[in-house]
């Protein structure tokens, strides 16, 4: 019965979102519509742009964004489900950004603590990241900053 027990606890652990991409795994994301929002006329690939991300929902990946363009009027669109996990120009996740602010403030945890973290959750960010992360997270969620010496 231990045995068992324990080959399930292994297999539970493997189910963890944490482990759902052990490697880099490339995600693609394109934009829900291609059709232009302002003239109704299709769109065309501009480009792809390819980026590590890290969030707690889905770990470390790829994300591979099409970005489509109308010729008519310009319009240019980019993924939207992209862009509601993932900040313009970051690399980590809205999840991580609010795990670190929470961890910072209401957890009263240092980066290397924080770091520690996030990595049984699969989210690789060095020290040095974290800092700019609950700034970031000050200014999106207008929390109170604390002083940094710590
Ligand atoms: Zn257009």
């Amino acid at each position: 019965m231990r045995v068992l027990s324990k080959i399930i606890a292994k297999l539970r652990n493997n189910l963890k979102s944490a482990n759902l991409f052990p490697t880099m795994t490339t995600v693609t994301f394109r934009p829900e519509s291609r059709t232009c929002p302002q003239c109704a006329k299709r769109m065309k690939v501009l480009n792809t742009k390819t980026k590590p991300v890290a969030t707690l929902a889905i770990g470390q990946f790829l994300a591979r964004e099409y970005h489509y363009y109308c010729p008519r009027c310009g319009f240019v669109a980019g993924s939207e489900e992209l862009g509601e996990l993932v900040p313009q120009r970051c690399n980590v996740g809205y999840d991580v950004l609010v795990h670190v602010g929470e961890a910072f403030f209401l957890g009263s945890r240092d980066n290397r603590q924080i770091v520690d973290e996030l990595r049984e959750k699969n989210v690789q960010v060095c020290r040095s990241e974290i800092s700019p992360t609950w700034h970031y997270y000050t200014r999106e969620c207008g929390s109170k900053p604390k002083p940094f010496y710590r």
